[in-house]
């Protein structure tokens, strides 16, 4: 058994507010060095694992974000894959829920875990929850049992509460608790102790050799419906150059308007070889096509039901897929299934 002074981690700071500091000539924030990051976390020092980091440069507000830098993150892990027992991604909150499900595509065969966290207030003020979140997720990344680690998946640690990446959602631009995975239940829980939720944690039938899949393909555009949606509007966006698959977010459980034109429309967009996936705005639940007459049209025009599928993690899935397969029939076979434990 791996001693505690045995276990790495690598820390990858990206950006966001967990890393800032304010700076006492302009008062305004500014990101640390991470090296240095034991001077504002000092009990870091005596974590007794063996923990690294690297800082992209120059780091990133999560907004800025996008798949160059989902590829980036994905290769620091692969390039270091076999030198950490575990992985901390430290990241804006803003869009972090979308970089998670990204990096839960891309790492096909993961069996390391990867936990991106990040904070409401920046690490170096006094009430931070940066300094909870960090300390805590170095300890699940590093957390082993039986010879193996405990989380081999890519999970957003905040607040306490440990969820599945592609599970999660930004609820909250003002509470600590920032996050909820509303369809899944969380992996583990930080009270006195570390709870972990062993039956809903995936772990990998056998040991394959990790696969990171780099391509995304950005062709793909998110409608959410409103009574009294404009026709104008709707046509415009799936007229868009080049889109090759169309979300639609929909009412409750994946219900839309039934006026003639809309169904013509979203015929029309399928059969000029687009791809509808019908995802609800509901934050809780899922999407039961043909369980109203609102939706019972468009599953006969070949929509695909999202479920239960976040929209953060809807997005990153069809890149994803658009960038692996150029044929819609090898997208569609995959849609329709869960690929990292995003739907039910
Ligand atoms: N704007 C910041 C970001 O997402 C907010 C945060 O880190 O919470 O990068």
């Amino acid at each position: 058994m791996k001693k505690a002074e045995e276990i790495s981690v690598l820390i990858i700071y990206t950006g966001g507010t967990i890393g800032m500091v304010h700076d006492p000539k302009t008062g305004s924030l500014v990101p640390i060095d991470f090296k240095h990051i034991t001077r504002h976390v000092p009990v870091l020092s005596n974590s007794g694992f063996n923990l690294e980091s690297v800082s992209f440069d120059p780091v990133k507000d999560s907004s800025d974000i996008d798949p160059v830098f989902w590829v980036r993150m994905a290769e620091i892990i692969e390039h270091n894959y076999d030198n950490y027992d575990g992985f901390v991604v430290l990241h804006g909150t803003d869009t972090m829920a979308y970089s998670a499900s990204a990096l839960s595509f891309m790492m096909e065969n993961l069996t390391k875990p990867v936990i991106f966290t990040g904070s409401q207030l920046p690490i170096g003020l006094l009430r931070t929850d940066g300094r909870e979140n960090l300390i805590t997720s170095i300890e699940i990344a590093a957390a082993r049992e039986n010879e193996a680690p405990v989380v081999p998946e890519v999970c957003i640690y905040f607040d306490n509460k440990l969820t599945r990446g592609n599970r999660t959602t930004k609820m909250s631009a003002e509470h600590f608790d920032a996050f909820s995975s509303p369809n899944y239940p969380p992996l583990a829980e930080a009270g006195l102790h570390l709870k972990f939720n062993y039956n809903h944690i995936k772990y990998p039938k056998e040991a394959k050799k990790l696969i990171v899949h780099k391509t995304f393909d950005n062709n793909v555009a998110i409608l959410k419906l409103f009574p009294g949606i404009n026709r104008n509007f709707v046509q415009a966006v799936m007229r868009t150059e080049g889109l090759r698959a169309l979300i639609i977010e929909t009412f409750g459980s994946g219900n839309a308007p039934t006026y003639r034109w809309f169904l013509d429309d979203i015929k029309g967009f399928i059969r000029d070889g687009g791809i509808i996936f019908n995802v609800t705005q509901c934050h809780g639940g899922s999407v039961e096509m043909g369980l109203y007459e609102t939706s019972r049209e468009m599953l006969a025009a070949g929509v695909v039901s999202g479920k239960d599928i976040t929209s953060e993690a809807s997005v990153t899935k069809l890149m994803h897929l658009l960038g692996k397969y150029k044929n819609n029939k090898d997208v569609l076979k995959h849609l329709s299934k869960s690929l990292s434990g995003e739907m039910s």
